[in-house]
């Protein structure tokens, strides 16, 4: 029987990269599931409905609230986001690790709730650079890109509260540090002592 997946949360602010680490690990990692949050902002050119996000009306978020569907929800720059509590319960109960792109009020609520959560953090290398990534990724107008910036400093406090923190500089070396911290979990014993019972048993018969 294989063990309960790993829960990672993974904050950053806004243009830090950490949409597209988190795309390069779960495309390199099979094990890794990368969490699809709810959303009442509006969808930006190139977004898919289900696979960027689930975007729903302000009624819709409200109405999954209160049947209590959410392991974490925030609202950041005025639009709300969610996390489903089902779906992240379901794929951890499968074995696989579950990534959260999540900010960091949600990555507190996740803590109280499963404190065996792990958090990683995500900073960009320079303000300079921040800029540059939000300016340069080219999705947002400029009012919304100074109100992240804005919001950067204050967003970028929270990196104590994880257990983790990438340097998102050469893109390759944070990845790789990225899938580093993800296996070095998946070997952990408690863990090994579940994925290898059937080893474990035979070389100590
Ligand atoms: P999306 O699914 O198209 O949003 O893909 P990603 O979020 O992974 O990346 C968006 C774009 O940024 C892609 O064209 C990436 O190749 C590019 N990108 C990611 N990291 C780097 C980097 O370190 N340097 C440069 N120059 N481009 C990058
Ligand atoms: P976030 O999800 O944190 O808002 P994104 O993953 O969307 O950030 O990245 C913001 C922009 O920065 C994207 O255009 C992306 O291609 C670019 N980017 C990400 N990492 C790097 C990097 N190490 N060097 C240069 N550009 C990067
Ligand atoms: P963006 O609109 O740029 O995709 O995301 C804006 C912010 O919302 C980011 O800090 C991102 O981590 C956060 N976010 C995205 N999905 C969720 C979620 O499900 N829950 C919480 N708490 N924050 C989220």
């Amino acid at each position: 029987m294989s063990s309960r997946g790993t829960l990672f949360t993974v904050s950053a602010p806004s243009g830090a990269g950490k949409t597209s680490l988190v795309k390069a690990l779960a495309d390199t990692l099979s094990r890794v599931r990368v969490s699809v949050s709810h959303t009442t902002r509006a969808i930006r050119p190139g977004e898919v409905d289900g696979t960027n996000y689930h975007f729903v009306s302000r009624k819709h978020f409200v109405d999954m609230l209160e049947q209590g569907q959410f392991l974490e929800q925030a609202e950041v720059f005025g639009n709300h986001y969610g996390t489903s509590k089902a779906w992240v319960d379901d794929t951890l109960a499968q074995g696989l690790d579950v990534i959260l792109e999540i900010d960091w009020q949600g990555a507190q609520q996740v803590r109280r709730q499963c404190p065996e959560a792990i958090g990683v953090f995500i900073l960009p290398p320079s303000r300079q650079a921040l800029r540059q990534r939000l300016t340069g990724r080219g999705q947002d107008d400029a009012a919304i890109i100074e109100r992240r910036m804005r919001e950067a400093s204050a967003e970028m406090s929270h990196y104590v509260e994880s257990d983790y923190l990438i340097v998102n500089d050469d893109f390759d070396t944070a990845l790789a540090e990225f899938q580093a911290l993800i296996t070095a979990h998946s070997l952990r014993l408690d863990r090994q002592q579940q994925n290898r019972q059937q080893l474990l048993m035979e070389l100590l018969s």
